[in-house]
């Protein structure tokens, strides 16, 4: 597909461990459709998680696009130095009426779902791409609760009153590069999780806002497609631009699972210290040729 404007797209890791060989293939991905077009490849270090985040994953990061020749354009933007933008955007949906403070702990809510799954119905959407939704306790509490609570200091969440929201911005459609045109549908997801108990933003907001900010294409990993139903949500409702979508398979090992981060031999910088000569990696991976047993799922 051609663009009317040279495309920018982004590798948006999170430095929680060392990038794998799938991790390469899907920068290269990413890197190939802007530069295919004479357009800009950026890298987005999705560093919210302060406890899993390490500057020597962000070290290694860089080492390694810098080792495949996959540089990256303008500065690296980090989500750490974005959390006032993401705080300021809950509260501007809260203003909206469509975001509302969560105080449940990871317990109260597998005991909230457990309970309404042994109810005659069962859980109302269990089918929920991002697992069980959430079943709405803080969505029922009053104002002055919640106010009572927040001044007591009680550590909350922040979630998006998901049938609001998808009311107020009624019909929405992406476009998916590949697939055409894709009808959005954010409801079976429930009310997610806007900002965390420990962060100012989630993923999903974080990763949609920053998209906006730096992006024309989103080239990533089938895992990531359901995500993209309540992305083009959020871009409706804070009146943020939707860029074009690609989603690539992943790499499977032999046994049919996903790469992990710890993923023996396989990392970019094992690879590298084994001697591996990186324009040989790259050539492979463009062409699709993987280590054995390696296949795309
Ligand atoms: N940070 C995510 C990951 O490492 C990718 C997010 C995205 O590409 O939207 O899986």
């Amino acid at each position: 597909m051609t663009s009317p404007t040279p495309p920018i797209t982004r590798f948006a890791p999170s430095p929680t461990g060392a990038l794998h060989i799938g991790h390469g293939w899907s920068a290269l991905l990413a890197h190939d459709v802007a530069r295919a077009q004479g357009g800009q490849f950026r890298l987005r270090i999705e560093d919210i998680d302060g406890a899993r985040s390490r500057p020597e994953h962000v070290a290694g990061i860089l080492h390694d696009l810098d080792w495949l020749g996959l540089v990256p354009d303008g500065p690296v933007v980090m989500q750490s130095e974005r959390l006032p933008l993401y705080r300021a955007a809950v509260e501007r949906l809260a203003g909206d009426g469509l975001a509302y403070p969560c105080f449940c702990t990871r317990a109260d809510i597998a005991r909230q779902i457990a309970a309404s799954a042994s109810a005659p119905h069962g859980p109302p959407t269990a089918d929920s791409p991002d697992g069980a939704p959430y079943p709405g306790t803080c969505a029922h509490l009053s104002p002055d609760e919640r106010a009572r609570r927040i001044a007591a200091g009680e550590a909350h969440a922040w979630r998006l009153a998901m049938a609001r929201g998808a009311a107020r911005a009624g019909p929405l459609a992406w476009t998916d590069m590949d697939r055409g045109e894709i009808i959005a549908d954010a409801l079976p997801f429930g009310d997610i999780v806007l900002a965390r108990k420990d962060a100012p933003g989630s993923y999903h907001l974080c990763a949609t806002m920053d998209d906006a900010a730096m992006a024309s294409h989103v080239v990533r990993g089938t895992d990531l497609r359901p995500a993209t139903h309540v992305h083009r949500l959020l871009q409706a409702l804070l009146g943020l631009p939707t860029p074009l979508y690609r989603f690539h398979g992943l790499l499977l090992d032999a046994d049919g699972r996903r790469l992990a981060k710890r993923s023996g031999g396989l990392s970019l910088a094992e690879l590298r210290a084994a001697g591996q000569a990186p324009e040989r990696l790259v050539a492979d991976l463009r062409a699709g040729r993987f280590p054995v047993g390696i296949h795309v799922g």
